[in-house]
């Protein structure tokens, strides 16, 4: 794959995948939609990292 910027629907698209999903930085934690650093992204519920965010402003 070429390495082009991916459109914002695309990253959207992917914190909708993301979410629920079971963190993988700790045993208990869920990935849930929240802002990181004032971006929107997913971040666990339990151990606070994010899995992605994204800086595009909504
Ligand atoms: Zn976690």
């Amino acid at each position: 794959m070429a390495q082009s910027p991916q459109p914002a629907a695309d990253d959207r698209r992917l914190l909708d995948v993301l979410e629920e999903r079971p963190c993988s930085f700790c045993e208990t934690g869920t990935l849930e939609r929240g802002l990181y650093k004032g971006n929107n992204a997913v971040v666990c519920d339990n151990c606070g990292t994010p899995r992605a965010q994204l800086w595009t402003p909504s």
